[in-house]
């Protein structure tokens, strides 16, 4: 008993060296996550890898519905029977109006795709005279809204299934 009463009053000798080793130590201990707070952190990460899967996912298929819009669709229709034809038989199945810009905005009729131009004076001419009804739907190339024309299906993301790790 005597003995251990004179152990703890003895002064502990160890260099300035390992005092802050041992502080470092007792720092990076008390930083450490208990198990609750890291199961806490595990799930936080799950949660947003989810919704990082999700976003993508989202928006692959969002693609995916825009490019079948535009190649499921001909925009053409047999005058008679009404029937989708191929383009450049039939009548295209568009309506749109003169912007305010002078532009021209064409719509097809069935699938709602838009056509976004700067019409020549005898397109516009023509558009004043007749109207926008069964207007030819104009090359991709010319449209100010280009961007939103897909040529090629979208490529399926690869996403990692696995879970998230600390
Ligand atoms: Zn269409």
């Amino acid at each position: 008993m005597a003995e251990r009463n004179t152990d703890t009053q003895k002064s502990l000798n160890i260099t300035y060296e390992q005092l802050q080793d041992l502080m470092r130590t007792m720092i990076g201990e008390l930083n450490r996550p208990n198990p609750i707070e890291a199961r806490a952190l595990q799930a936080e990460l799950e949660k947003e890898r989810r919704r990082n899967i999700l976003a993508v996912e989202l928006g692959y298929a969002s693609e995916m519905q825009r490019y079948n819009q535009q190649h499921s669709c001909t925009h053409h229709r047999d005058e008679k029977s009404g029937q989708s034809v191929a383009k450049g038989n039939g009548t295209p199945t568009t309506s749109g109006q003169v912007l305010g810009s002078g532009n021209i905005l064409l719509i097809c009729l069935r699938c709602s795709t838009e056509w976004i131009w700067q019409p020549t004076r005898e397109e516009l001419e023509y558009v004043n005279n007749a109207s926008l009804l069964g207007f030819p739907p104009p090359s991709i190339e010319r449209c100010l809204n280009r961007d939103q024309f897909i040529t090629k299906p979208p490529v399926k993301p690869e996403v990692s299934y696995e879970p998230a790790r600390v």
